[in-house]
C-alpha cells in the first residue's frame, strides 16, 4: 500500500454488518463515511463498485476505483465500454459484508472509494491514453491506490506510465489468454501495450509473470509464462507459489484480463479463447498471492453485449472484490463494530 492509514478512521466512520443495517439506499451518495457495508437491495439505487461513494477527493481513500469506458483498438467484438458499468450493476450483488471464504468485509479496513469514470474524447486512442495516465497519477500523488475496471486491455499501459512515475518499475503479474506482447502491429493496440510498456521500462519483467496464456507468441520477451494447460495441471496453490517466487519482493501490479477465464466462465468479452481457468480456479489463485505487495489492479476486456445472464461481469466484479480483500487480509478493521 502506498499509505498506512489504519487506526484512524474518518469522523463518523463506521462499519455496519450487512444485514443487521436499516437500508438507506443510494450509499453511493449517502453513505456516511468511507468504512464498512450498509445493506441495499441490489436491483435498486444510484450504482457505484460495491456500493462505495462516489467521489474525486482521493485525500482519505486507500484505493480508487475507476472505468475508463474504452474499446477503440479491440482487434476482433467491441463492447468493452460497457464494463465499468456492467462490472458496477454486478457488483451490487456482491454487497454482502463479509465476502466468502475470506471471512471478513474489506469495507471494514480499507477506505475504497468510486472515482467515477476517466472522461475522454469519445474515438481518440491519445486523449484516452493521456486522460487515463493524469487520472491514475492524480491518485498516486494522493496516497491511494488504483482499481481499475476496463474498458479493453489497452487502458494498463497509461495506468503503468503512472505507476512507473510514481513507484519506478513495477513487476507485473498478467492473468490473460494472450500474451499482448506481439511486436509486429504497427499500431498501439490492445495486443501489444505490454511490448511498449517493456520498452518504456515501465515493467520490471525479471519479477513479472503471465498466466494462462493459450495463444501463440514466438517470443516471451523475459516473462515467466505459466500457460493454462501448466496451471490446469499443477493446481492453484502452485501456481500461486510460483508466482510469488517469480515477484519476490518489491512493488507489483496485477492486471487481470477476463478473456483468462474460459469462455464458459466468461462468455462477454471481446477475444474469447478456449481452454481456460474457471472463475474457482482463478480465484483460488489470487487468494494464494499473500505477501506480493500490489499497488494496483485492472480488471479488463469484459464487454456486457456478448455476456449470458452476467456471469461475466459477476466474474470480474468478483475477483476485484478478491483484489481488495487480498489487500484487507493483514490489516485490522477501522472504527465501528
Ligand atoms: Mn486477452
Ligand atoms: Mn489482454
Amino acid at each position: 500500500m502506498a499509505k498506512e492509514k489504519t487506526g484512524e478512521g474518518p469522523p463518523g466512520a463506521r462499519a455496519i454488518s450487512a444485514r443487521d443495517a436499516e437500508p438507506v439506499g443510494d450509499g453511493a451518495f449517502t453513505a456516511s463515511g468511507l468504512y464498512g457495508t450498509e445493506f441495499e437491495p441490489p436491483y435498486s439505487g444510484a450504482l457505484s463498485f460495491m456500493r462505495r461513494r462516489y467521489t474525486r477527493d482521493f485525500d482519505r481513500a486507500d484505493v480508487v476505483v475507476f472505468g475508463v469506458p474504452c474499446d477503440l483498438t479491440t482487434s476482433s467484438r467491441p463492447g468493452s465500454r460497457f464494463g465499468p458499468r456492467g462490472i458496477r450493476v454486478a457488483s451490487a450483488d456482491l454487497v454482502w459484508g463479509e465476502h466468502w471464504p475470506w471471512g471478513f468485509d474489506p469495507f471494514d479496513r480499507l477506505a475504497v472509494v468510486d472515482g467515477g469514470d476517466v472522461t475522454f474524447s469519445p474515438g481518440y486512442v491519445a486523449s484516452m491514453l493521456e486522460a487515463t495516465q493524469t487520472f491514475a497519477g492524480e491518485i498516486l500523488a494522493r496516497g491511494a491506490s488504483t482499481l481499475s475496471l476496463g474498458g479493453e486491455h489497452l487502458i494498463s499501459l497509461p495506468i503503468l506510465r503512472a505507476h512507473a512515475a510514481h513507484h519506478g518499475p513495477v513487476a507485473l503479474v498478467h492473468f490473460d489468454a494472450h500474451s499482448d506482447t506481439w511486436s509486429d502491429e504497427p499500431e498501439l493496440g490492445h495486443g501489444n501495450m505490454f511490448y511498449h510498456a517493456l520498452g518504456e521500462g515501465l515493467i520490471d519483467v525479471a519479477r513479472s509473470v503471465q498466466i494462462g496464456i493459450r495463444t501463440h507468441n514466438n517470443e516471451s520477451h523475459g516473462f515467466e509464462v505459466l500457460d493454462a494447460d501448466w496451471v490446469e495441471e499443477v493446481g492453484s496453490v502452485e501456481t500461486a507459489r510460483k508466482i510469488r517466487e517469480v515477484v519476490g519482493q518489491g512493488h507489483a501490479y496485477l492486471s487481470f484480463d477476463i478473456d483468462c477465464l474460459d469462455p464458459a466462465f466468461a462468455p462477454g468479452t471481446g477475444t474469447p479463447v478456449v481452454g481456460g481457468l474457471s472463475t474457482q480456479l482463478a480465484r483460488r489463485i489470487l487468494r494464494g498471492l499473500e505477501g506480493i505487495d500490489f499497488v494496483g489492479m485492472d480488471l479488463v476486456e469484459v464487454a456486457p453485449p456478448y455476456d449470458v445472464s452476467g456471469i461475466t461481469a459477476l466474474a470480474g466484479a468478483t475477483l476485484s472484490l478478491d483484489y481488495l480483500c487480498l489487500l484487507a487480509r493483514d490489516r485490522p478493521a477501522v472504527g465501528g463494530d
